[in-house]
């Protein structure tokens, strides 16, 4: 093949076109893509008749060929050809003179072309360093995304360079000139090493991409792990601060009742100093009534029969102390059962064996079963007599219904129970001196309505109200407060009363009281010209009896029976009500700054009894059956559970100025005159002024047990 013919006759078509090429000029025209292009078009010239031509007068002397022109352009004068041994067909000694000139234009012409070949190798290797170059500043660079796309770019470039070198190569070896200088082996040499650094590059490219891989792949999990721990920690830190805001809470709380205690325990320490001085100066009174007996005893004289001993109230003294809620519990005779066994006596116990478990109570006195209604009198009577000098004394019977409450709060006419003992001990201390006036009210809770037990007329259902406001206590408008001129009278009325009150039979008790009874005796004691007076209250409270509704019987489904559903009603409210006075124990035994007085009625009247200062005995009755056992249980546990409240030292209440009381609170003020000892006659009694006209009481009643 004869290039310089190729190339003379490429360019000289290239001129005819008026686009003189400019072999040489890199910087216009990529050096890739003019050889490529210049390859190209000699193949399109090969192939073409005029290159065929040529390549067939190759096989003849050349005597037309055209040597390429020295400025680097081809002529048909520098055609660089070189002879075939075909051409040496010729007879020597005429050609020899002719070509040797010829030749060495010809070598020269190669020359020139060898050189251009070269210079854009050269260009070549300079790109291909550069881009190795560019491919180390990806290595260090760090859009992972970037650099990928730039390697594949470059490796796409070297790709195309390889082919266009290796086609470049082929070219020379197959058009160069016939014996090999030492430039073209060079140039192989380089290419040879071109092609090294190239598979080197690619090595390099693919290792890098599949580093990047990895990197991905690690970054993506990292960026999983980042997520997941970001979720986590904000997880965490969510939870820690509800945590604090619930501590916060807490603490506020705990702070908010801290200075509730600290308020209760500053009142606890003015009122326990008040009752010291109180108890002082009792003493001292004493003392001097002691000197003075002693002294009229020297001079032979006989005290009268009213003072034979000192005013009455040491023997409360302990439990003004105290402050607590006395729990006294009384068992109901019956057959003796292993599941409950007692100690009797002060601080004793009872235990009880149930569903497996054996678990002990402690309360502040427990009577045995055989135990009589006297000795249970004897333990409450310092706190009965406690009332006359102003305190305000509360006792309630609790437990399930049969098990005694009525019998030990009332008790037959033959033995009777807590109520009239304390009336006639009451009296029996008063004497008959009159320095205190009575008065009596008694109500009862029947399914949340507060009826007067003693009013004139039928009872009719009251309305509680709170006393008020900063004055305490509550108002039971239209109640009925009768004054007592002596024990007769009083039992005359309670009798009345007991006899109104709603009961019942359940399967439980023949004779169940389906109502919680309040009885409230105010007790006015005369104030002497120098000293203020007091007004204590004593409360009576048969509660009725706390019950499983299946269990009384009261269960109403006996379709069409009106009773069983009346019964069923009144345990309904009857444990609602008991429910509401477990309610009110929790809270004044957790001395919260609320108390939930206005749950029930029972706990609205109850209010007064058990505010501060003032004191409360319970007395918890019980059965010893085993098929009453849970519900043992559960009536030791409320005791318990009261026995834990503490209303603060007993404090005495001074003398309302009213003459009859308006409510059953001793906080409540009273209105009117001064009270004043009255001696009122033996029967009838008259209501007090504010309760409307009344008639004659008519004999007493039967007594409900
Ligand atoms: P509650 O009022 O608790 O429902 P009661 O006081 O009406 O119960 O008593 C139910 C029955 O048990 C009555 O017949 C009562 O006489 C009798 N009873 C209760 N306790 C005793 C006791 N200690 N001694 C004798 N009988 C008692
Ligand atoms: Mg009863």
């Amino acid at each position: 093949m004869r290039l310089a013919e190729f190339l003379s006759v490429q360019l000289g078509a290239e001129e005819s076109c008026g686009n003189p090429p400019e072999l040489g000029k890199p910087g216009e025209v990529p050096p890739l893509l003019t050889v490529t292009s210049q390859l190209l078009a000699l193949l399109a010239w090969i192939r073409s008749p005029r290159g065929r031509q040529v390549l067939l007068q190759g096989t003849h002397p050349a005597s037309n060929v055209q040597p390429p022109t020295p400025d680097g352009a081809l002529s048909q004068e520098d055609s660089p050809y070189q002879p075939t041994p075909i051409q040496e067909e010729v007879p020597r000694g005429e050609a020899q003179g002719q070509q040797l000139p010829q030749l060495e234009e010809e070598q020269r012409a190669w020359q020139r072309l060898e050189q251009l070949i070269l210079g854009q190798l050269e260009e070549l290797r300079q790109q291909l360093e550069q881009q190795e170059e560019e491919l180390g500043r990806l290595r260090l660079g760090v859009g992972a995304t970037d650099s990928e796309k730039r390697v594949q770019h470059l490796t796409l470039e070297n790709e195309a360079l390889k082919q266009s070198l290796s086609l470049t190569r082929d070219l020379l070896l197959h058009w160069g000139p016939g014996p090999p200088t030492r430039a073209p082996q060079e140039e192989a040499e380089a290419l040879l090493e071109l092609q090294g650094r190239l598979q080197e590059a690619q090595d390099t490219t693919e290792a890098l991409r599949v580093q990047l891989g990895v990197q991905e792949v690690q970054l993506q999990g990292l960026r999983g792990a980042l997520q997941q721990l970001q979720q986590e920690t904000e997880q965490n830190c969510r939870r820690e601060l509800q945590q604090v805001h619930g501590q916060l809470a807490g603490l506020r709380t705990r702070m908010a009742s801290l200075r509730q205690g600290c308020g209760d325990l500053r009142g606890l320490v003015s009122t326990f100093t008040q009752s010291c001085q109180g108890s002082l100066s009792e003493a001292q009174g004493q003392v001097s009534w002691a000197l003075g007996a002693l002294s009229a005893g020297g001079a032979g004289t006989q005290l009268p029969e009213g003072q034979q001993g000192p005013p009455t109230g040491c023997p409360g003294r302990l439990l003004e102390l105290k402050g607590n809620i006395r729990v006294l519990c009384r068992l109901r005779p019956g057959t003796p059962c292993s599941l409950v066994s007692v100690e009797a006596g002060p601080g004793g116990t009872v235990t009880t064996c149930y569903r497996g478990r054996q678990r002990r109570f402690h309360l502040d006195w427990v009577f045995s079963p055989d135990a009589s209604q006297e000795e249970v009198f004897g333990e409450l009577e310092p706190a009965v007599l406690s009332c006359l000098q102003g305190h305000s004394v509360c006792i309630f019977t609790y437990g399930q219904t049969g098990t005694g409450k009525t019998y030990s709060m009332e008790g037959p006419p033959e033995d009777p129970g807590i109520a009239p003992r304390a009336l006639q001990s009451l009296f029996r201390e008063m004497g008959t001196g009159g320095q205190h006036r009575v008065t009596l009210s008694m109500v009862e809770i029947y399914n949340e309505a507060v009826r007067d037990l003693l009013a004139p007329g039928p009872p009719e259902r009251l309305a509680v109200r709170q006393g008020p406001a900063g004055q305490g206590g509550i108002q039971v408008a239209g109640l009925t407060h009768w004054d007592v001129p002596n024990l007769e009278t009083l039992h005359q009325m309670l009798s009345l009363g007991r006899s109104n009150r709603a009961t019942a039979a359940t399967s439980m008790n023949p004779r169940s009281s389906r109502s919680h009874a309040l009885v409230t005796l105010t007790l006015c004691a005369a104030s002497p010209p120098s000293t203020p007076g007091t007004a204590g209250t004593l409360h009576l409270v048969d509660l009725a009896g706390s019950e499983r509704a299946w269990k009384a019987g009261a269960t109403g489904t006996q379709r069409g029976d009106p009773n069983s559903a009346q019964r069923l009603r009144e345990a309904q409210t009857i444990n609602r009500s008991l429910l509401a006075l477990g309610g009110v124990m929790a809270a004044l035994r957790a001395r919260r700054s609320h108390v939930p007085f206005r749950d029930s009625q029972l706990t609205r009247l109850l209010q007064p009894a058990l505010g501060p200062g003032t004191t409360a005995v319970l007395l918890l009755q019980i059965s010893t059956r085993p098929e009453d056992l849970g519900e043992t249980v559960c009536s030791l546990k409320f005791a318990e559970r009261v026995g834990q409240v503490e209303l603060g030292p007993a404090r005495r209440r001074k003398a309302p100025r009213s003459e009859t009381p308006s409510s059953l609170s001793t906080d409540t003020p009273l209105t009117g005159t001064p009270c004043t000892p009255t001696r009122s006659p033996v029967s009838p009694p008259s209501p007090s002024p504010d309760s409307g006209s009344c008639s004659a009481l008519g004999p007493s009643g039967d007594l409900p047990t």
